[in-house]
This record gives structure tokens, sequence and C-alpha cells, in this order.
């Protein structure tokens, strides 16, 4: 890799910089070793790595079988975590509904699903404006929780944050680790990820549907000594049979912090660079300048990356942007995630399949059809409205299949979280629920972009899998 270090990152603009308070007076140089900043960042560098990179490597081959299109991906979970709902419910929530999401594909699509979570360090928040208004007050803004606070009061940046936000990203992996490995996560035990306040008895009983025929194949696989094939034989879907893969992800947003955790391992499967704060990191829509430091940083790691491709992304720029970042087009490196708007894909998508296709570079392709269709309700809530969603997803599919593509997976923001009595969250509009603008202010959680709740991400695992059974 030439001319790369893990700060080369530092000699380009960055966008969606944070400026900590005495840095403004201090330059860039001078203030090096004196501020918390750097206290902070000089203790993470001496912690341990998150993942591994075997387990990298391993998250490496998988997309390479979705880009063969022998494999499907799901990467889901919320817009942003928070400090606060570290929690042991919240955590077990989210792993139910992305494996439940999971299972639901992988019995219509016939295809093994690669899981990855927007969990376990996905604090930081790309925002439009620098600033906000509350009342006559102007604030800066909410940037996540690994940089300021929620509380109009506590908007300063506070570097401490990121050890924070290392601290919980460790408890979140902890506890994930946990229950993948004591049976949560296995297809043996799909009913042990609560259902049961599914409220729709029609989409409760579509569920058990599934679940009795996973069973009956596990089953039959057991009695006929499949599970004893090694598993890369078994297409990579799955762990031991019947066991599951998952892994982390989150915007590699804050250079920093992502550098402290840049490591290289003599004993590594590659001598290579590896980000050890998650098994995949993507690049946004709003810091993807050819030129910028996000972009330098990001060809320099070994991890698979996404790339963010919205309605400004040219043709030739989406081109250029891979040639810097997989010059040699190895598989199993990128995932660009296109996130156009229901009403905008058909003018973009088309061009950029065409572009990347004449270019030999090896991708997966994913649709994000949550971003580019957020709209504010009549009641002044941000919203995502069901159909749309929907209609964005389906322009997709039919479109990869026109320009002889194929749509790799789906990027969602959705979560399982309850209120105390048991109620799913009301951010989204529409849904077998039917949910209303109206009943929006009912359960609205989110601090961040409107995530589709239970209910909604099963209707949408339905008709996914629906589609890709045709
Ligand atoms: C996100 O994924 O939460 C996000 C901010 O996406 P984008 O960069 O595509 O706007
Ligand atoms: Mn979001």
């Amino acid at each position: 890799m030439t001319d790369w270090s893990p700060s080369s990152w530092k000699t380009k603009p960055i966008a969606q910089d944070v400026e900590y308070p005495d840095q403004q007076h201090l330059s860039r140089r001078l203030h090096t070793w004196l501020t918390s900043l750097c206290r902070v960042l000089s203790k993470i560098q001496t912690l341990p790595p998150l993942v591994t990179p075997s387990e990298i490597e391993r998250l490496r081959y998988k997309i390479g079988l979705v880009q063969r299109n022998e494999a499907f991906l799901l990467h889901a979970g919320d817009c942003a975590e928070s400090f606060d709902a570290c929690t042991h419910e919240n955590i077990s929530s989210k792993i139910g509904l992305i494996l439940s999401f999971s299972l639901i594909l992988i019995w219509g699509a016939r295809l093994p699903v690669v899981r990855i979570g927007r969990i376990a360090g996905q604090y930081a928040k790309p925002r439009s404006s620098p600033y906000e208004k509350l009342g006559d007050r102007q604030l800066l803004s909410f940037r996540g929780d690994n940089v300021n606070g929620l509380d109009p009061n506590d908007r300063t940046p506070d570097p401490e944050r990121l050890l924070k936000a290392y601290f919980h990203s460790t408890t979140t992996l902890n506890y994930l680790r946990g229950l993948l490995n004591s049976g949560f996560a296995s297809l043996h035990h799909p009913r042990d990820w609560s259902l049961t306040h599914v409220r729709s008895a029609s989409l409760r009983s579509e569920f058990e549907g599934i679940v009795n025929g996973l069973s009956d194949a596990l089953d039959f696989s057991r009695t006929i000594g499949m599970d004893s094939l090694p598993p890369f034989e078994r297409g990579g879907g799955l762990g031991a049979l019947g066991e599951v893969d998952f892994f982390t992800s989150h915007e590699g947003l804050m250079l920093e912090y992502e550098q402290s955790l840049t490591r290289n391992f003599p004993s590594a499967p590659k001598k290579d660079w590896y980000n050890t704060s998650a098994h995949f990191i993507w690049i946004g829509d709003r810091t993807r300048q050819l030129n910028g430091a996000h972009v330098e940083y990001f060809r320099g790691i070994r991890n698979p990356i996404g790339i963010k491709v919205g309605p400004t992304m040219k043709d030739q720029e989406l081109v250029d942007l891979l040639n810097i970042v997989n010059p040699d087009k190895e598989f199993g490196r990128i995932i660009l995630i296109t996130r156009y708007g229901a009403g905008k894909v058909e003018d973009h998508l088309p061009t950029h399949i065409a572009a990347v296709q004449q270019s030999g570079h090896p991708v997966a392709w994913i649709c994000d059809p949550m971003h580019g269709n957020t709209k504010t309700s009549s009641t002044g809530l941000k919203t995502r409205h069901f159909g749309t969603i929907i209609s964005e997803l389906v322009s997709c599919i039919r479109i990869h299949s026109t320009c002889n593509s194929k749509l790799g997976g789906v990027s969602l923001e959705f979560t399982g979280e309850l209120n105390d009595e048991g109620f799913s969250v009301t951010e989204c509009v529409g849904g077998s629920m039917e949910l209303s603008e109206e009943e929006l202010g009912l359960r609205y959680q989110s601090f961040c972009d409107p995530r589709l709740n239970f209910e909604q991400a099963l209707d949408l695992a339905f008709l996914v899998s629906n589609y890709f059974k045709k």
C-alpha cells in the first residue's frame, strides 16, 4: 500500500470533523500531547482489540460469497446506539430480531445469510448542519454519544466519551458473544427469539410455519449426518449446522478512534493493518470525498468496507473511488450500499451498475431503502413510510435483474425494543399494523433516525423472502 499509514488521513481535508474546545486556540501540532483527546487516544491504543484478524478474514470470505450470489447480506440495527440503551433487553431483542429476519430470508431465498449488526460501536452520527436551533438558542448539533450529549446543555464535545464508547462497545460485544455461545442464536431454538408480543396472529403463525419447517429440516440433516460437514463445505452461512455467525459494524466517522484501534499482528493471517474496532465499517454518504480523510483511512485497512452511494454520486466518481480503495480488485472487500430514495433509484442505479460492471470491480450491491426516504410527518416527527421503503427495495431488485446484476442484500434500521407494557416503537408509518401518522407520537423512542419496529421488520422480511422465492 503506497504512502499509507494509520494516520496518513490527517494530511487530508476532514469532512464532519469534530472540534474539541481547546483545539480552537492551539495549532494541531502544539496541542497534540496536551489535550485530553490525546490522553484518551493513547489509552485506547493500549487496550485490546475488540475483534480479531481471523474473524475479519472470515467476514471477507463471506462477503466474497455474497459477491458471487451464493449468500445474502443482512445489515441491520439502530441508526445510532446510545450508552443508556446498552442493556440486556435491548441487546437481546436486537439480536433476536436480526436472527428472526435472517431465518425468514434463509427459508424463502434458500440462501445462507451473512448477518452484520449496526452494533457494538455505532455511536457517531454525521449531521447535515453543525448547529441546530432550539427556540432562539443556537446549539452545536448532537453528534452521537461518543462526541457530545443529546441534552441541549451537554453539547460541548468531550474526548472522554471516546473511551466510554470503547467500553460500551466492549460490554455489548461481550454479551453478544455470550448469547451466541450459549445457544440463543441456535437455529434449533428460534422460539427463544421472543415473538410472543407480536400482536398480528397471521405474522406469528407465518413465522411459526417457518420454525417448524426448519426444525424438520435440521432433524433430517442430523439424521443423514450432514451436520458433521466442515463449515466451508456447508456454504458459509452457518457455523456448526444450526449455529449462526454474527458480525459487528459501525460508520467509520471518528477517524482518531478508528486509528487508535488499527493494529497489525505478527501472527495474523495477513501482514496487514486491521481495524479491530469492528468487523466491518462503512464510509457515509457525507464523507466519501475522493481526496478526503475518510477515503484515505479506509483504503489502507484489510477489513471489508462499505460505501454509501447516494443520488449525488457520479458514475465516474464511483469507479474512481473503487480504484482508490480496492486497486487490486480483490473479492470480499467492497460493499456498495445504495440509498437514493424511491423516486430517484431509477435515475441512478442503472448507470452506477453499468459503470461498475465496465470497470471490472467485484462488489456486493446492497439496498438501503431507509436513508433516501426520510420525511417530516404532519406532526413534525421524522418518519419513513413503509410503502416508500418497499418501493425503493422492489425497484432495486428489479433494476438489478434487468441490468444483469443481482441485489446482494439489504441495510436496514430496525429495532426489537419494546416499552414497559411490551409495545413496539411507533416511528415508521404503515406496515401490516397500518400505523398512521397520528399514531407516531405514541411510542416514538428514536433519538436519531426512525426505525422499523418488530412487526414492520418481519413484514419486510416476508416480502423480500417471497420476492426471492419467485
Ligand atoms: C446511516 O446509515 O445512519 C447514515 C447516516 O447513512 P448515510 O450516510 O447514507 O446518510
Ligand atoms: Mn440513520
